[in-house]
């Protein structure tokens, strides 16, 4: 109907048979349906705190680093190229990464943890707390914006791909509330859409990349130490053969530029090839068997490489865990604080039931400032060794 839909393959996600919506829409007169779940996801609440929420924690002079915004538009732009290569629908894509990321904690994975703990220790029978859990808790429940039900009420198919990982506690947990849902394809053990896996390899490639970047930018990596890994020597190599005297960020750029184009050509030479063997005949024989989308042998071998280094020199760096133990200490101030008194909550938190599942609600949608100007307010300015730095940023 709209151009793009005529050049889709046959194992692409079409929004003219989408599963549909949790509570049945008229269609839009001009945008097909996964158009619309990706306008919805923007003009969100949930999607503009995004701009101030870490996605690692490195400190608090943000302005220079990645937010979990400017993570979810690099996602996007690399799924939408490696879906247009392969044929799959870009639309579908695009809301899945712009979606994936809203269930984030501020404070990067350090508040996710925490809050984990935190809620776990005062409701030991909850389910704990998960990013790609809340992400779609965001998205089915948590946002208010519409007149006739919670959520954002998007289609099964943007709704599968943001529910990229999930336990079977909590698999189990969705079934009954969502027969035959999303959470199903946990307990079969069954592979979501081509595009739903092109997002998780998009995440995948923009997360290795720009944690290099925002690491070497913040002296806390050396351009140096990079090149005990094969898949930044080369482009490393074949950066100054082209161009002898590129040296400081515009060779690092270089060299990262040419990083995630290898590897993004990689994912759709590796898709293609074992798309070609498998035939699958539509986008529902995609989802049995082995998952088709993914990189080359080899280089998921290289990336693995870049995971171990970054969890070593980067996430483990002394000056980084200072700032998490930091982060960590305030998401468990904050917990303690609202479940202490439910009069500092607002109220439409402090009315809810579960009471600590509300809690959770209410820190997982703080962005790392207000998290620490409500840090502050309730426990004085001097509590943390982060409120300097948040009064230095703003
Ligand atoms: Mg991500």
């Amino acid at each position: 109907m709209h151009g793009a839909t005529a050049r889709l393959a046959p194992y692409a996600s079409d929004a003219g048979a989408s599963r549909g919506r949790r509570h049945p829409e008229v269609p839009a007169p001009t945008r097909d349906a996964f158009q619309r779940d990706r306008d919805r996801i923007v003009h969100s609440t949930a999607f503009r705190r995004l701009v101030y929420k870490t996605q690692v924690f490195l400190n608090h002079e943000g302005d220079l680093y990645r937010t979990r915004l400017t993570h979810s538009l690099e996602v996007a732009q690399l799924a939408r190229s490696i879906a247009r290569a392969l044929a799959l629908n870009e639309d579908l894509c695009e809301a899945i990464a712009l979606a994936h990321d809203l269930g984030h904690t501020p404070f990067g994975h350090a508040g996710q943890d925490a809050l984990d703990e935190a809620l776990r220790r005062a409701d030991p029978a909850s389910l704990g707390f998960e990013h790609n859990f809340q992400s779609l808790r965001v998205v089915d429940q948590l946002e208010e914006r519409y007149p006739r039900y919670d959520g954002l009420n998007l289609s099964y198919e943007t709704r599968e791909g943001i529910l990229k990982h999930c336990s079977r506690r909590r698999a189990a947990w969705l079934e009954r509330i969502e027969p035959g849902g999303v959470g199903r394809r946990f307990l079969d053990r069954t592979q979501p859409s081509l595009e739903a896996q092109v997002c998780n390899l998009a995440d995948a490639i923009a997360y290795n990349a720009h944690d290099i970047d925002d690491g070497v930018r913040s002296g806390l990596l050396a351009h140096e130490q990079l090149l005990v890994l094969p898949v930044v020597r080369r482009q490393h190599e074949a950066t100054l053969a082209e161009f002898p005297s590129l040296a400081g960020r515009r060779l690092l750029f270089e060299v990262i530029r040419r990083m995630l184009s290898q590897q993004v050509y990689d994912v759709i030479d590796a898709s293609a090839a074992a798309l070609s063997v498998a035939r699958p005949e539509d986008g529902v024989a995609v989802r049995r068997g082995l998952a088709l989308i993914g990189f080359s042998d080899g280089m998921n071998e290289e990336i693995g490489d870049v995971k171990a280094f970054l969890r070593e020199r980067l996430y483990r760096h002394p000056q980084v865990v200072r700032v998490t133990e930091a982060a960590k200490d305030v998401v468990r101030d904050l917990f303690e604080a609202y479940a202490g008194d439910a009069t500092q909550l607002p109220k439409q938190y402090a009315e809810r039931e579960p009471r600590f599942v509300a809690i959770a609600d209410y820190i997982a949608g703080m962005t790392d400032r207000f998290a620490l100007r409500e840090h502050a307010r309730l426990f004085g300015p001097s509590a943390s060794l982060l409120h300097s730095d948040v009064e230095a940023a703003s």
